[in-house]
């Protein structure tokens, strides 16, 4: 991976390990209270869109276990590192990638990189005149999010 990645882009550092081991569920939060958390990843990569088909690859070759991590909000345990994993385990933080690739504004489509946040979208649509659904702000995770034009609403309204 050191031959791939720059050296920000890979980090060991147990803080953000322990970090990027849990969501926000009541059980977590718990076992980190009471210092009860199992077991967290060995390592976090923060790959730009552009890497991910070679860190997959990497990783399928060496036999390394990738879990992706977008916010760590969770309440369902998604990001819980499985006891009985034999394999190295990567977190795969995409909070690099962040850019929409294109906006179709006549269709109100638009193709944003998975690790793209709410009000980043929100700001880089505006300059369209077009916004999101409601509560935009608060998602990380999203494949496919309605655009409204802001002139639409102006006319709805009016
Ligand atoms: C206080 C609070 C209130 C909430 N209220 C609501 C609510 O009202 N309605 C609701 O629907 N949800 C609610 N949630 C849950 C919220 O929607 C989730 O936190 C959110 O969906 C998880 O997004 P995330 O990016 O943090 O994912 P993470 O927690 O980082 O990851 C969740 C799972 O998705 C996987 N994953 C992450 N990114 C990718 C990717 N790019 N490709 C493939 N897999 C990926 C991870 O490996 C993990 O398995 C709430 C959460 C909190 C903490």
């Amino acid at each position: 991976m050191r031959g791939v990645f720059e050296e920000d882009q890979i980090i060991m550092d147990p803080k953000q390990r322990l970090r990027h081991g849990h969501g926000y569920s009541q059980s977590e939060m718990y076992a980190i209270k009471h210092d009860h958390l199992e077991r967290v990843p060995d390592a976090i990569i923060y790959p730009k869109e552009e890497e991910a088909t070679s860190l997959v690859q990497t990783a399928s070759k060496h036999s390394v276990c990738l879990i992706p991590f977008g916010g760590g909000t969770n309440v369902s345990e998604a990001l819980e590192c499985p006891q009985n994993e034999k394999r190295m385990i990567v977190s795969v933080d995409i909070q690099r990638m962040n850019r929409i690739i294109w906006i179709d504004a006549i269709n109100r489509m638009a193709c944003i990189e998975a690790g793209a946040v709410g009000r980043h979208i929100m700001e880089d649509l505006a300059k369209y005149d077009l916004t999101m659904g409601p509560r935009a702000q608060q998602c990380r995770i999203f494949y496919s999010w309605r655009m409204n034009s802001n002139e639409r609403q102006r006319h709805e309204k009016a």
